[in-house]
Order: C-alpha cells, then structure tokens, then sequence
C-alpha cells in the first residue's frame, strides 16, 4: 500500500503553507471548534500565533449529532476564518463535511480536514485526493487502524501524499470520558505508515482538565503534532464549550512542550 513504511522509508512531511508536520517537524493546531463571530476569532488568533501555535482551526461545517444544533457558520464563516488567519499570521485548517463545498472551502483554506464521520466517504477522499491541498485526516468514531490507513490510501491513489493521520479517540465502553484516545495508534501507525500522526486530546477526551494531561501523553508517544480546541469563553461556546482551553490554559500547554519535545 501506498501508505505503507515499506513503500517509502522515509517520513512524509507534510507542509502546510510554511509549518511542518513529520520528519522531526511538530506543529500545534488550535482554535474554536466553531468559527462563532469575526471579533472574538481575530483576537484569539493572534494571542494563539503569540502563544506558539502554528495552525488556526476553526469549523463553519459542524458534524452535530442533532440537526436542532448549531450547524456553523458555513460559507461566511470561511471568510471569517480565512481573514482571522491572515491577519495573525496563521495558516488555517477546516472540516469539509460534504463533496459538493470542497471547491469553495479549498478557496479559503491552507488545509482541509475529513472528520471522524467522513472517515469512510470514500467519494470525498478520492476528491480531496485529487486536491493539491494538505488533507488532515481524522480516525473513524469506531474505525480499526487498518480502516483509517485504508482511508489514508484513498487519498494517496488520487496522487495527494499531503496526508496528516489525527488520533481523536474511538468509541468503548467508557462513559466518563467522551472518547477512549487511542495511545497506542500513535506509535504503531509511526512504525506502519511514513504519514505523520498527530493527535486531538480535546475531542478524545471532552473534558478540559483531561486535555492538557493527555496531549503531553501524545506528545511522549510521539505524535507530530497536536490539534486543541480554544475558546476566549468556553462557558458560552456554541459548541464543545467543556472540552475547550481558555486562552490561558493554551499558553501554559504551550510553554510546557519545548521541554518535552527535547526529552521524548
Ligand atoms: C472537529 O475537529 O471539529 C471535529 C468535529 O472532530 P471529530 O471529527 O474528530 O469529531
Ligand atoms: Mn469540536
């Protein structure tokens, strides 16, 4: 398979505008779960590009499990994000939820990403595998290993190697957490594929006092990367809110990875 160590020995790197994942290279992706307002999302971006981080994430498709429930901000949104990341200085990255806004979203962003539900679409793969775009590809609410790197081929067969691998935790028996994050995959899928992984503690975990424990524990697995939800506010966020860092609680995650990227 495409994706496969044996098929290429050394890691992809994966560029997105001029931040790097893989190949000794690690980049923080953060943001609101959902682009809420113009205001609000230029100030935290430029504290995020302050605090170190390298990537704006913002959604304006929301995958919400009740179709009563925000659904993001869609195309206005896009701008939205896309003039908050110019303006801080950031790359940005959004969810594509459906094949017929790929062309659109592509306009606006520096990288798209296939969320945990996307996972299988495999017509929105092949299309973003025919994409010049760096695609973040999420791990299936219930997908095996094998399942997500099979996922990763569909976009590899299409000619886009620009694949980032995203561990957000999967579904098991345990309630008190909103996901299991998978640790293991971290380091097993590094030694099965050359494509970075980087890993989601926010989604995997869904409580805010998890988030920072368990992205240090990814970060010592080696991921290349991590992806964090932020919100100025959480207690009023539209969506996610009890999983989201304040700005604050950002700031010190940050602060703490220098030392753990030189020990790991
Ligand atoms: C997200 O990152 O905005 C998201 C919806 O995550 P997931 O697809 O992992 O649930
Ligand atoms: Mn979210």
């Amino acid at each position: 398979n495409l994706v496969s160590k044996e098929m290429k020995e050394d890691e992809t790197v994966v560029q997105v505008a001029d931040k790097a994942f893989g190949g000794g290279s690690f980049s923080v992706i953060a943001g609101p779960c959902a682009v809420e307002n113009s205001e609000e999302l230029i100030d935290l971006a430029i504290f995020l590009r302050e605090a170190g981080v390298q990537i704006l994430r913002g959604g304006v498709f929301k995958p919400r499990t009740s179709p009563y429930s925000f659904q993001g901000l869609g195309k206005e949104g896009l701008g939205f994000l896309a003039e908050a990341g110019q303006l801080a200085g950031l790359p940005v990255v959004t969810e594509v939820l459906d094949v017929r806004d790929l062309d659109m979203v592509l306009q606006y962003v520096d990288m798209v990403q296939i969320g945990s539900r996307n996972m299988q679409n495999f017509g929105l793969l092949r299309e973003v595998g025919r994409s010049k775009h760096p695609v973040l590809l999420k791990r299936g609410l219930s997908a095996t290993v094998e399942e997500w790197l099979l996922a990763a081929e569909y976009i590899l067969t299409e000619g886009n190697q620009q694949v980032i691998l995203c561990e957000r935790g999967i579904r098991t028996f345990e309630t008190a957490t909103r996901n299991t994050l998978d640790i293991s995959a971290i380091p097993l899928v590094k030694q099965l594929s050359h494509l970075p992984v980087i890993a989601d503690p926010s989604h995997a975990t869904g409580r805010r006092e998890l988030v920072v424990p368990v992205g240090r524990a990814a970060v010592m697995a080696g991921a290349d990367g991590l992806m964090i939800e932020v919100h100025p506010a959480p207690e009023r966020a539209l969506s996610d809110g009890a999983q989201s860092l304040r700005p604050e609680e950002l700031k010190n995650l940050m602060r703490g990875l220098k030392d753990l990227l030189l020990v790991r």
